[in-house]
């Protein structure tokens, strides 16, 4: 058994990180190369990817850039297939690209912006859940993360596709934690809440959208990337060796609030007694 430190230690592992050009994708993809891991980078953009395979190189560990369109089943089997001969095995994954391009009122949507988030957001999971899963369970080792939301928890107005989206990824994920469970691969997910990034950055830095949001979460914040990646370490290492089918929220306490924002108005009218 390895000491406690070194159970959280991905020293001579190697993972893929689908999104990993910036934002949360990028922040865990470091993390992971300073934890000691070698990290196949995937986005669409290749020149923000190289960048980050720069950092990575950096930190003394192996970069792999792979420029795929996670839409689409092909392009993620063959950028899959490419990384297990470049790195010769994966054992860890994780499902981080997507975002809610599309937002509005259900009745306003079109059948085709409820398949573009989903394909983005939903089909992709599946797509390279089953392209490692057939590498992953074969070999009887390794783990996948995949990157839902607090929106998945509940109903989420203007945002349908996404909400539904990120639900289902959390259902996958059980299931393939029950399906994988005995092959000794370990499947989890993570639900953040409000982080800042480029996907985010209209809707938090809007002044009214902004600062109703803020009031909504207990400790008054909004997340960075990095708050996650403490997090996104310990389910890929083997300190989290029996955890399989979590789903951990990381959202500063948001998701506590019975009552939502209507509650901490109330509160903070004074029409609640405390
Ligand atoms: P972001 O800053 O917009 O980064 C998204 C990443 O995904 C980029 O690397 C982007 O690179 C890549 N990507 C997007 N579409 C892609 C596609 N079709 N194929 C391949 N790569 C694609 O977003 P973020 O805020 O870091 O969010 C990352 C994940 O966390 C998302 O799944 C999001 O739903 C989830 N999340 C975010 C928050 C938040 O508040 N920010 C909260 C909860 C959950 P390219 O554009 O170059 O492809």
């Amino acid at each position: 058994m390895r000491t406690l430190t070194g159970q959280f230690s991905l020293e001579d592992k190697t993972a893929l990180v689908t999104g990993a050009s910036r934002g949360i994708g990028k922040a865990i993809a470091l993390g992971y190369a300073e934890a000691g891991a070698d990290v196949a980078l995937l986005a669409r953009g290749t020149t923000a990817l190289e960048e980050v395979a720069d950092e990575v190189e950096r930190l003394g560990r192996r970069a792999l850039v792979l420029t795929c369109d996670v839409s689409d089943g092909e392009q993620i089997r063959r950028a899959v297939g490419t990384a297990v001969s470049e790195f010769g095995q994966l054992d860890v994954v994780v499902n981080n690209a997507g975002g809610f391009e599309v937002a509005g009122p259900v009745l306003e949507l079109e059948s085709s912006d409820w398949s573009t988030v989903m394909r983005v957001n939903l089909d992709s999971v599946f797509h390279v859940c089953q392209a490692v899963g057939r590498h992953l369970v074969k070999r009887g080792s390794g783990c996948v993360l995949n990157i839902s939301s607090i929106a998945g928890l509940g109903g989420v107005p203007m945002m349908a596709p996404y909400a539904a989206s990120k639900a289902a990824i959390i259902s996958l994920t059980r299931t393939l934690a029950a399906e994988w469970g005995s092959s000794g691969v370990r499947v989890n997910a993570m639900t953040p809440g409000w982080i800042s990034t480029e996907l985010t950055k209209d809707i938090l830095g809007n002044p009214d959208a902004g600062e109703g949001l803020r009031a909504a979460v207990p400790r008054q914040r909004f997340g960075e990337p990095a708050d996650l990646v403490g997090p996104a370490v310990f389910l890929a290492s083997d300190a989290a060796r029996m955890v399989t089918g979590a789903c951990l929220t990381i959202d500063d306490g948001t998701t506590c609030y019975v009552g939502g924002p209507a509650m901490i108005q109330m509160l903070a009218l004074g029409r609640v007694a405390v």
